[in-house]
């Protein structure tokens, strides 16, 4: 696969490529949010179920530790004055447990609150027991049976000591999205409810397979494994609305995806920038010749060709010179780029029938890498090829161009058989004088001579300049010629030598300058 045209058509596609872009980075940035907003939240519940959890330890060292008092410094005799005065001595002590009472063979005898009872309440059968703690547990029990109609209260006893305890609580406020329950577990592992929602801690902790992947939980209970708490929370809790974090972790996601299709871009163009693909890919197979007749007025043959450079660009669009030459500029690409075409151009003329006329070949060369022994290295091969080929060098003048060595570097390639023509004449400053000085082989009028339309004052210009060159006794072309009247009025004048332009023909590719070779040169044995 061809990485430059994959790069491309991401280029080409840029609105597509950067749409899809952004929504796979703002995807895989959800799922990152989702990914740790799981973590996290699993790590608050942790941490939630731990503090609840310590609390209810703290209340059963509370618990065991009034039992101990009641157990180790009991006073008086069972149920005398002695025995209730200390009963309420120890109701008062701060541990949140204020009703105790004594029972013997599972009957209340008398109770801090009441004193003796007129009769002894029997306790019935506990609700739970836990043999890890020793205790006996009677939940939600109506205490009017001891004086209190009004109340409910668990009830729990160890040895011959009975105490009201204080329902669980849990250590702080359960937040709107957590779910929770606490429970009692008892030795025969029953569940009783204490708090939270009904039946949450059975579905999660013993049929934990109906809620994965969709809730996250933690469980966790006293040291005791007396009471336990389950908390809970959907896992869609994360992309909930009503989560504050939510419309900051979705804003923050949407910043990084864009951030991203901008660097990607900023990248991409930096790296697949026109300067940087035609760099990159400069070589005899993008560089394009398009070959423009030049027809010889007197004869009426097509005797030369002007050889325009195109480059194909890597979808195979062709760009023209205007696009690629300040690049070949810029980057200083004027050898390198011209030894491609050259070559190019060779490879491909070489294939013309051995039977067609002598061809003489125009290039246009950059003014920067004109000097005599570059020039005979770059046609090397058409130099070669006297017989078929004769090289001609269109400069257009410049600065680089100093008039003596100028002068010198001409007349040493005329000497080895390479002509060289002035370019656009009459666009810039040169002179007449200039055009002398230099000993070159001919002249092409400027293309805005030969487009002027008739009668006008560039029009006027063209006859005087035909004129002016015609005195030099150099070989004038006209260019731009895009009509049967400004070809007669050509012809008609003497001076001109060649003309080129669409009316004769566009720069061609290769097969195309065969085709058009051959049809040219069929008419004219007809005529
Ligand atoms: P140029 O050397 O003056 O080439 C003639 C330009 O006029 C070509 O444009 C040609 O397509 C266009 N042309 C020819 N006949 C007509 C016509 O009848 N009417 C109109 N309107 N235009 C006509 P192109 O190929 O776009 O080249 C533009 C310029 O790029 C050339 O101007 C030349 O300065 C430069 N260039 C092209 N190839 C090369 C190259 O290989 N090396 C260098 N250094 N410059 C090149
Ligand atoms: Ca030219
Ligand atoms: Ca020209």
């Amino acid at each position: 696969m061809d990485v430059y045209r994959v790069l491309h058509s991401v280029r080409q596609h840029k609105n597509i490529t950067n749409l899809v872009m952004f929504i796979a980075v703002f995807l895989v940035g959800l799922m990152t949010v989702f990914s740790l907003g799981i973590v996290v939240l699993q790590n608050s519940l942790r941490d939630d179920v731990a503090t609840h959890v310590a609390a209810f330890d703290e209340a059963n060292i509370r618990l065991v530790g009034a039992f101990d008092i009641l157990e180790s410094e009991q006073r008086g005799a069972v149920c005398s004055q002695t025995f209730l005065d200390w009963l309420r001595e120890v109701a008062f002590l701060p541990d949140g447990i204020h009703e105790f009472m004594y029972s013997k063979d599972g009957s209340i005898q008398c109770t801090a609150a009441r004193g003796v009872l007129p009769s002894p309440v029997a306790l019935g059968e506990p609700d739970a027991r836990s043999n890890r703690a020793d205790i006996d547990i009677w939940f939600n029990r109506n205490l009017g049976m001891i004086g209190f109609p009004s109340l409910n209260g668990t009830l729990v006893r160890k040895g011959d000591f009975v105490v009201v305890a204080p329902e669980p609580t849990i250590a702080h406020e359960i937040p709107a999205w957590q779910n929770h329950e606490v429970v009692f577990v008892s030795a025969d592992n029953s569940i009783w409810h204490r708090s939270g929602t009904p039946g949450h801690y059975e579905s999660l902790v013993l049929a934990p397979e109906a809620n994965q992947g969709s809730v996250l939980s933690e469980r966790g209970c006293d040291r005791a494994r007396l009471t336990c708490i389950v908390v809970s929370t959907p896992t869609s809790w994360i992309f909930s609305p009503r989560n504050p974090l939510f419309y900051f972790a979705f804003g923050a996601v949407a910043i990084i995806a864009a951030g991203a299709v901008f660097g990607v871009n900023l990248i991409l163009s930096r790296q697949w920038s026109l300067p940087v693909r035609f760099h990159r890919r400069l070589s005899q197979n993008t560089v394009t010749c398009h070959y423009q007749p030049m027809l010889s007025v007197k004869t009426d043959t097509i005797d030369a060709v002007e050889v325009l450079a195109r480059w194909s660009d890597v979808d195979g669009s062709l760009m023209y010179p205007d696009r690629f030459l300040p690049i070949v500029e810029s980057r200083q690409l004027h050898l390198e780029f011209t030894r491609h075409l050259v070559n190019k151009a060779y490879a491909e003329l070489s294939q013309l029938p051995p039977d067609s006329r002598p061809l003489r070949v125009h290039f246009n060369i950059f003014p920067c890498i004109f000097n005599a022994e570059l020039m005979l290295d770059l046609f090397e091969e058409f130099l070669s090829d006297k017989n078929r080929f004769t090289v001609v060098i269109e400069l257009v003048e410049s600065d680089a161009l100093p008039m003596d060595a100028t002068h010198t570097t001409i007349q040493h390639l005329e000497a080895e058989g390479i002509q060289i023509y002035i370019d656009d004449f009459g666009e810039g400053y040169s002179s007449i004088q200039y055009l002398a000085g230099l000993g070159t082989h001919g002249v092409k009028l400027d293309r805005s001579f030969g487009l002027a339309p008739e009668g006008s004052l560039m029009d006027v210009m063209l006859a005087s300049a035909i004129e002016m060159v015609g005195k030099t006794g150099q070989t004038l072309v006209v260019e731009g010629v895009e009509t049967p009247n400004r070809l007669a009025s050509l012809k008609a004048a003497k001076s001109v030598s060649l003309a080129q332009g669409y009316y004769i023909s566009r720069p061609l590719p290769f097969s195309e300058l065969v085709a058009f070779l051959d049809k040219y040169s069929n008419q004219q044995a007809a005529a």
